[in-house]
């Protein structure tokens, strides 16, 4: 059967000389009109291809059928019945990498953005009064460290079926990358904020400021919880381990986004300011080194650069994010590894590069990048920012030796992401290492149906 051809819908933006200057979201979203008629492109396909790129399977060809028939709530419910996270997931997840690589019509016209329909859909949710739940109790009780979308996650799903759930968060405010990474232009902190709400209606608990391994140990929580589930992340921030890595003003992007997003230091008012860099180096080219350049650059930065080992097609970072960076003027200079940081007095004011090239591929199957001999340059830069990847805090496992762990620390589950010690759960990014918020709500989901079935109680579409 022919397709009539229908372009799709670009998400409207924010101006890149106008964003580049504020912390204001950059892409503005569909009004209901342009969801409804980016949603009348889904072409139904039976076998639904699309749903096969999600990691937690969203009916995505129903919920786009709603969503043309102008039924939002509707449609609404049938994602949050698979994703409690619409509005987050739809701004953040690498779409182009899942459902929509896989819709039919990307060989077209352009995949369906199912992306920006289910956006739309997850605010509309937000945008409707509180809803009365009534659960009946069960008397069991569960604890969750971590309160990033893996722990919450599993917090939805546990506190639906009755079970009487406390997130504990070593920060003051929950939510995870979600609000400590992720900056502001990307994903509102109030959408975030909206979402925990929700969780509150379920009756969830949060003791904030509350570092477990420290504030209280595992054991405290085993005394007076029936099962656990540890979400805590990958926070751990790696570096080069190159000469003057510790010189003032070269900071990890963990740092240097924490202190942006979460302790306000975009505000000059704030307790806590971040430094103001005018010639600013990133040195990575994922989504945390885009958000890095990015804010760098709304701080006020002159000059921000990308450097990065490997050349564009290798750039771990979504399509859009990179794109984003670039219309905003962020350089990139690629194929160019640092060898070291300079400086003067204890501060960094320049990082000695080396130009590569891509050799053989490495065990990640991508073509490894190798040393051009004797073409070293210079970069200047007051601030440098090391972008390079995480790896899980070892505090948990450090307080608590029971626990198994391999390779840089990661947390060792079985196919119930129970880990080694019975009753005691994880998932997310301490158990995968640093990967994507998709991931670690499908595994939040799977704990919390491994810990039900535990304590013999049906799953809620709550
Ligand atoms: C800057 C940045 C940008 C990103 N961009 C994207 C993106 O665009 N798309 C995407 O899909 N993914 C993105 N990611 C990755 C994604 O955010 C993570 O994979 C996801 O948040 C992992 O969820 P989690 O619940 O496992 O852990 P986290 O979100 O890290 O949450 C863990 C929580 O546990 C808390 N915690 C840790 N230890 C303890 C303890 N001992 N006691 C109590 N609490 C503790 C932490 O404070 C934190 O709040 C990005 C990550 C970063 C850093």
């Amino acid at each position: 059967m022919a397709i009539e051809k229908k372009n799709r819908n670009s998400i409207p933006e924010q101006a890149p000389e106008v964003r580049a200057h504020n912390f204001e979201e950059v892409a503005l979203g569909f009004d209901a009109a342009l969801a409804q008629d980016e949603a009348s492109r889904c072409l139904n396909c039976k076998n639904a291809p699309c749903m096969k790129g999600c990691p937690v399977g969203v009916r995505i060809p129903e919920f786009l059928a709603l969503v043309k028939e102008g039924k939002f709530e509707e449609a609404g419910n049938v994602i949050k019945s698979t994703n409690s996270l619409p509005s987050v997931c739809g701004r953040v997840c690498p779409q182009e990498e899942q459902c929509e690589k896989n819709c039919i019509r990307a060989r077209i016209d352009g995949a369906v953005s199912i992306g920006g329909v289910e956006r739309f859909v997850g605010d509309f949710m937000l945008s409707l009064p509180p809803r009365s739940h009534k659960i009946q109790k069960t008397g069991k009780r569960a604890a969750i460290v971590g309160s990033g979308p893996a722990g919450l996650t599993c917090a939805a799903q546990l506190a639906a079926a009755g079970v009487d759930v406390t997130v504990y968060e070593a920060f003051h405010k929950t939510g995870g990358v979600l609000v400590y990474g992720i900056p502001e232009f990307r994903l509102p902190k109030k959408l975030v904020g909206a979402e925990v709400d929700k969780l509150k209606e379920l009756g969830v608990k949060f003791s904030l400021d509350t570092v477990v391994g420290k504030t209280v140990t595992i054991e405290e929580l085993q005394q007076d919880n029936d099962a656990i589930f540890i979400g805590s992340g990958a926070g751990l921030p790696m570096f080069m381990g190159i000469p003057g890595e510790n010189l003032n003003g070269v900071l990890s992007a963990n740092e240097y986004l924490t202190r942006v997003n979460l302790m306000r230091a975009y505000d000059s008012n704030a307790a806590t300011p971040v430094m103001h860099g005018k010639n600013v180096v990133v040195v990575g080219a994922g989504n945390v080194a885009m958000d890095a350049a990015r804010t760098a650059l709304r701080m006020g930065a002159e000059t921000v650069s990308i450097v990065y080992r490997r050349g564009r097609e290798e750039m771990p970072a979504r399509k859009e994010e990179i794109r984003h960076a670039e219309q905003e003027g962020i350089k990139f200079v690629l194929l160019s590894n640092p060898v070291c940081f300079e400086g003067e007095n204890g501060w960094v004011n320049r990082i000695k590069c080396i130009k590569m090239e891509l050799g053989e591929p490495d065990a990640s199957g991508r073509r490894s990048p190798v040393e051009i001999k004797g073409s070293e340059f210079y970069i200047d830069a007051d601030m440098v920012i090391v972008a390079l990847g995480t790896s899980p805090n070892p505090l948990i496992k450090d307080s608590f030796d029971k626990l198994q762990t391999a390779k840089k620390g990661i947390l060792v589950v079985d196919e119930n992401m129970m880990t080694s010690v019975d009753g005691i759960y994880a998932g997310g990014d301490a158990v995968t290492g640093a990967a994507t918020v998709i991931l670690a709500m499908g595994a939040g989901r799977k704990a919390a149906k491994a810990i039900l079935e535990r304590f013999g109680i049906k799953e809620s579409n709550n």
